[in-house]
């Protein structure tokens, strides 16, 4: 049963408290899914801390892909249980999150990538997600506009096709965590910026702000690209690098793409939105840095790159381009739970070019370690731990351009 849609309207500022149980700092779709799940199981003392606006950072910024076709069993059903929870989303929130499950397609050039995908395939299908190799029959039917033909320097071979996978409307994603988990209690508080930790007898007694001290016994770093400044404070050092990943839109053109188009081969990924624009986006920029610039060379190859896949938008115009940060770990999985040195700080980062997805699932299992103590089974394998003990989850195959 839907219950009425809540309106776009800007947020009421509430007053800072001088203290709270638990302090999230960001104000992206996983500090904020948090912060609605902690609100849900009754934590309500909460407060988000944004230094810019919500949305700001990467969640504002995303090419919007969902999907779980991932390549380790302990990816597969981690992303898998967040795309259950996006397809209810909407109506739990009672905010249209246009989430299109229009499919999606990864595009193989080469007898390896066939080989690759195969692989994921069976992976996929082990943990019951829709996942297959297509041929190129197939493929004609699932995307026509594709040039399939021999012409093109890398013929396409083969796809994995995953149906489940589609967009969603990312603003809408991170308004509507906002709102409902302020209309439970939490303190969504934009433009205040984290500038110090405090820490008594080693563990976490608060945060400093540009808008003063606020006492906590918690605090969860939810920061993405800035991910490594905030554990800094507390003197953790984290695997993680930060690099800018680049996108564009293109004007709007009459709906003829369905299913998101990946080729890794090809570095480029392409889907058309609910509006009719393509957005395209590629692998991250190769040089480590928090820059949010956009390049031309970027455009210059990602756009190339899409016409061997549809010549036939050679004359479509874009229309603006952008950047984001992301904070890539070597394993290109997240690091998510406590950190055992300083009691109290918990992880939700690692996200890189792939966490929009991961938003709701992140949201309720990090929730569900706060409110009980106990780290739930499919955040297990995540934790920072495994850098130590060399347990790491390879899914560089499955998410290095493929977002
Ligand atoms: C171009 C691009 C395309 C992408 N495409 C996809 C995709 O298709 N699918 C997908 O799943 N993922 C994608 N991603 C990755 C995805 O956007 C991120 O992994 C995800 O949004 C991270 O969400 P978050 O809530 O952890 O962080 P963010 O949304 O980045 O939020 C972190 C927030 O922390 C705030 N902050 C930082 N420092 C402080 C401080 N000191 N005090 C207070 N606040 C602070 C920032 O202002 C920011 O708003 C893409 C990213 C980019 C850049």
């Amino acid at each position: 049963m839907i219950g009425p849609l809540r309106r776009w309207r800007v947020m009421r500022p509430q007053e800072q408290r001088s203290g709270y149980d638990v302090v999230i700092v960001g104000g992206g779709v996983h500090g904020l899914a948090i912060a609605y799940e902690l609100a849900k199981r009754g934590v309500r003392d909460v407060a988000v801390l944004e230094k810019a606006y919500i949305g700001a950072g990467g969640s504002g910024r995303n090419t919007a892909i969902i999907r779980s076709n991932y390549r380790t069993p302990e990816g597969v059903a981690f992303y898998d249980e967040s795309v259950r929870i996006y397809e209810r989303l909407g109506v739990e929130l009672g905010f249209n999150v246009l989430f299109s499950q229009h499919g999606h397609l990864t595009l193989a050039h080469t007898d390896s990538a066939v080989a690759g995908l195969r692989v994921r395939a069976e992976v996929n299908q082990l943990q019951g997600v829709d996942s297959v190799v297509v041929g190129v029959d197939e493929i004609r039917k699932l995307a026509p506009a594709l040039d399939l033909s021999d012409r093109p320097r890398y013929p396409i071979q083969a796809a994995l096709y995953h149906p489940p996978g589609g967009i969603i409307r990312h603003d809408a994603v991170v308004w509507g965590y906002a709102r409902r988990a302020a209309e439970m209690g939490v303190h969504v508080h934009q433009g205040v910026e984290v500038t110090g930790i405090d820490l008594a007898a080693g563990r976490i007694a608060g945060v400093r702000t540009n808008h003063g001290s606020i006492r906590a016994g918690t605090v969860v770093n939810a920061t993405a690209g800035w991910a490594s400044t905030i554990a800094a404070m507390v003197g953790v050092r984290l695997p993680i690098v930060t690099h800018p990943l680049q996108a564009l839109v293109t004007e709007p053109l009459k709906p003829f793409l369905n299913p998101v188009l990946v080729s890794a081969t090809l570095h480029v990924y392409v889907s058309q939105t609910d509006r009719g624009e393509l957005v395209i986006g590629a692998e991250i920029d190769p040089y480590a840095s928090y820059s949010h610039r956009s390049t031309l060379s970027f455009m210059e190859t990602s756009v190339a790159h899409v016409l061997e896949l549809l010549p036939s938008v050679a004359n479509v115009r874009v229309l603006r381009q952008w950047a984001g940060i992301c904070d890539m770990t070597p394993d290109f999985s997240p690091i998510i739970g406590p950190v055992p040195d300083v009691p109290g700080f918990i992880l939700d980062v690692g996200w890189g070019t792939y966490g929009f997805k991961a938003g709701p699932v992140a949201g309720r299992r990090v929730a569900e370690l706060i409110a009980t103590g106990q780290t739930p089974a499919v955040l297990a394998p995540f934790s920072i731990e495994r850098f130590a003990t060399g347990s790491l989850i390879g899914e560089k195959a499955a998410a290095a351009v493929s977002h």
